[in-house]
């Protein structure tokens, strides 16, 4: 491609609307452009990045087994009714209507259309394992779409749906897939790390998710430095902190006044009692009914956790009228003693604790001297704790530490929700009639793109892995006279280079050298060779990979010399 003939509209400055760098990249670099809010137009040069990361999942995808097909992203809320989702997804659907009026819904995922067509296809277990995926638009009705492609409206997923006769065939599959991700992102020149992952409402099975670290992203994981435990904070467990320790002394509990605190640390500071002795209440709303959450309190709820021993579909903290409706009092003096008719949870940590102080349901008023097993009715103990950077691993005993992660992949052993919601049953070998067990599998492939740039750039720009640039090479002719010596030598490279299989972009533009410079590093194109005048007089060329020393070479060694390069550069799995 010659630069002239394209439209890669390079900015000096980052615009506004973009927080993070590979925001501002993505737009400076001329890789897309905003139409509104959480939707993109892929411009030339990130279409091709796009491409070349999605011919890597697909390569994967089909070495692994999977079949590739593609679903409609028009769906039938039928289908989301059979599984549920129609209500517990109704955040992120979205709804259109057809000119009888009808509705319909925009696909977030396809786990219902996917089913029901092995549900009409599939009924016997000699027809299993098998695996579909697709590459295909994404709608998601995000709260809040934002850091461009990261958390869009419309986005770009490789979804994969494995169906297996039996459960070890089911972990044979799943491994596949966990297996083929990593060779994925290993293959797009990503570092990212498989963590444990809540199951949700689900429970039981197991999930991983495939974290690329980075400071801007949205998800907390919880790791070990050995490298043998990592988890999403959602999910992470640790060895402490102990139980509550019983007091030496604990009388019956007693109320003593507590004017004005609203806070665990207040009444920490104004009344001594350290956050640990004390119980901390907390109010959410699950499937429209109240419960009382208590931790202890120097811990924080993890939400996640919450929903898990709930299993609930919808769940949230509640306001402030329906706290005083459940407990008569205002948050700050909240507590669960005597309460009935509300179900409590409690964290582990909290088991054996007495001498304990909580709010006593009367503004401005505590407990003392609470024994929790005695003066509580819990009705269900869970861990529901947010593990603490420096709590020791249950794995290895070492410290733990917490680092923020973009979501890039996920892997899901379903089991059978879906397979029995929407009648995907089979005949076994002994003629009867089960459910089949299912894994899915996502990747964000627009998401995984702007996150290779999150991890690969410096100031002057994007720093593309050569697997996913968007164009290899990059020939910065100084003098574009078509017939100089200078564009004779371009034109013979570019199209040696080509013939040797790499993507060459030749710079023909007739501007100043220093901004086809800037323009080829903005752009992250790993190699450039740099031809002018003046150079080439001295029997000069400048190969100038992206990041690394400059090599000068003959004219002759030129191609040799950049195939040598990309040979020692390429991406592995
Ligand atoms: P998140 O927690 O970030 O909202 P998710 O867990 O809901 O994502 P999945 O349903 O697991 O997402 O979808 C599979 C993959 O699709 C994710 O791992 C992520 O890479 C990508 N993805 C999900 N939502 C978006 C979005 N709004 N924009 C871009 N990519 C997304
Ligand atoms: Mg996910």
């Amino acid at each position: 491609m010659r630069w002239s003939q394209t439209f890669i509209p390079t900015l000096k400055e980052s615009p506004a609307e973009a927080e993070i760098i590979s925001h501002k990249l993505l737009l400076r670099a001329g890789l897309v452009r905003k139409l509104t809010g959480g939707l993109y137009t892929f411009l030339p040069l990130g279409l091709r990045a796009l491409k070349k990361v999605e011919a890597i999942v697909r390569e994967e995808m089909d070495r692994a087994g999977a079949l590739e097909v593609f679903m409609p992203a028009l769906q039938p809320p039928a289908i989301w009714a059979k599984s549920g989702r129609l209500e517990t997804a109704k955040d992120v659907l979205f709804h259109v209507k057809d000119r009888a009026r009808k509705e319909w819904v925009l696909g977030p995922t396809h786990e219902e259309v996917i089913t029901t067509l092995v549900a009409d296809e599939f009924n016997s277990y000699r027809q299993f394992p098998v695996n579909f995926y697709q590459i295909q638009t994404k709608f998601r009705d995000e709260i809040r779409p934002r850091f461009g492609l990261m958390r869009a409206k419309e986005f770009i997923m490789k979804d994969a749906y494995s169906f297996d006769a039996d459960d070890e065939s089911a972990n044979a599959s799943y491994r596949r897939m966990y297996d083929a991700y990593a060779r994925i992102f290993a293959r797009c020149g990503l570092r990212a790390i498989p963590v444990q992952a809540d199951t949700g409402v689900m429970g039981g099975a197991h999930s991983h998710e495939f974290m690329v670290p980075a400071e801007t992203g949205e998800n907390e994981v919880v790791y070990c430095e050995s490298g043998d435990y990592a988890a999403n904070i959602e999910k992470a467990t640790s060895q402490g902190p102990a139980t509550a320790t019983p007091a030496d002394d604990c009388g019956n509990s007693e109320k003593f006044e507590t004017p004005g605190v609203k806070t665990i640390d207040d009444l920490a500071k104004r009344f001594d009692v350290a956050a640990e002795r004390q119980i901390k209440t907390l109010v959410y709303v699950a499937d429209d009914k109240p419960v009382i959450v208590l931790l202890r309190g120097d811990d924080q709820l993890e939400e996640a956790k919450l929903g898990a021993a709930l299993g609930a579909a919808a769940l949230r903290a509640a306001g402030d009228v329906e706290i005083v409706k459940a407990l008569g009092a205002q948050p700050g003096s909240l507590g669960a003693v005597g309460v009935d008719g509300i179900s409590v949870y409690a964290d582990e940590v909290l088991r054996g604790g007495s001498g304990m102080v909580t709010g006593a349901n009367d503004d401005g008023y505590h407990l003392r001297n609470v024994n929790i097993e005695r003066d509580i009715a819990v009705g269900d103990w869970a861990d529901l704790r947010q593990v603490q950077a420096g709590e020791l691993c249950v794995e290895t005993c070492q410290p733990l530490k917490i680092r923020r992660a973009i979501e890039v992949g996920h892997v899901f052993k379903l089991g059978t929700k879906y397979s029995e919601a929407l009648g995907a049953t089979f005949l076994d070998e002994n003629g009867k009639s089960v459910p089949s067990i299912m894994g899915c599998y996502g990747i964000g492939v627009t998401r995984t793109l702007q996150a290779v740039i999150e991890q690969c750039h410096d100031e002057s720009g994007v720093i593309w892995p050569t697997s996913v640039a968007p164009y290899q090479v990059c020939i910065t002719a100084l003098d574009v006279e078509p017939e100089s010596e200078v564009m004779k030598l371009a034109n013979l490279l570019y199209d040696e280079l080509r013939a040797k299989g790499l993507d060459v972009i030749l710079d023909d533009r007739p501007s100043r050298p220093g901004v086809k410079f800037k323009d080829s590093e903005l752009a992250g194109f790993p190699l450039r060779i740099g031809i002018g005048e003046r150079s080439l007089a001295k029997g000069n060329v400048e190969i100038k990979p992206r990041v690394g020393e400059m090599i000068l070479c003959s004219p002759d060694e030129a191609l040799g010399q950049a195939l040598e390069w990309f040979d020692a550069n390429r991406v592995e799995a």
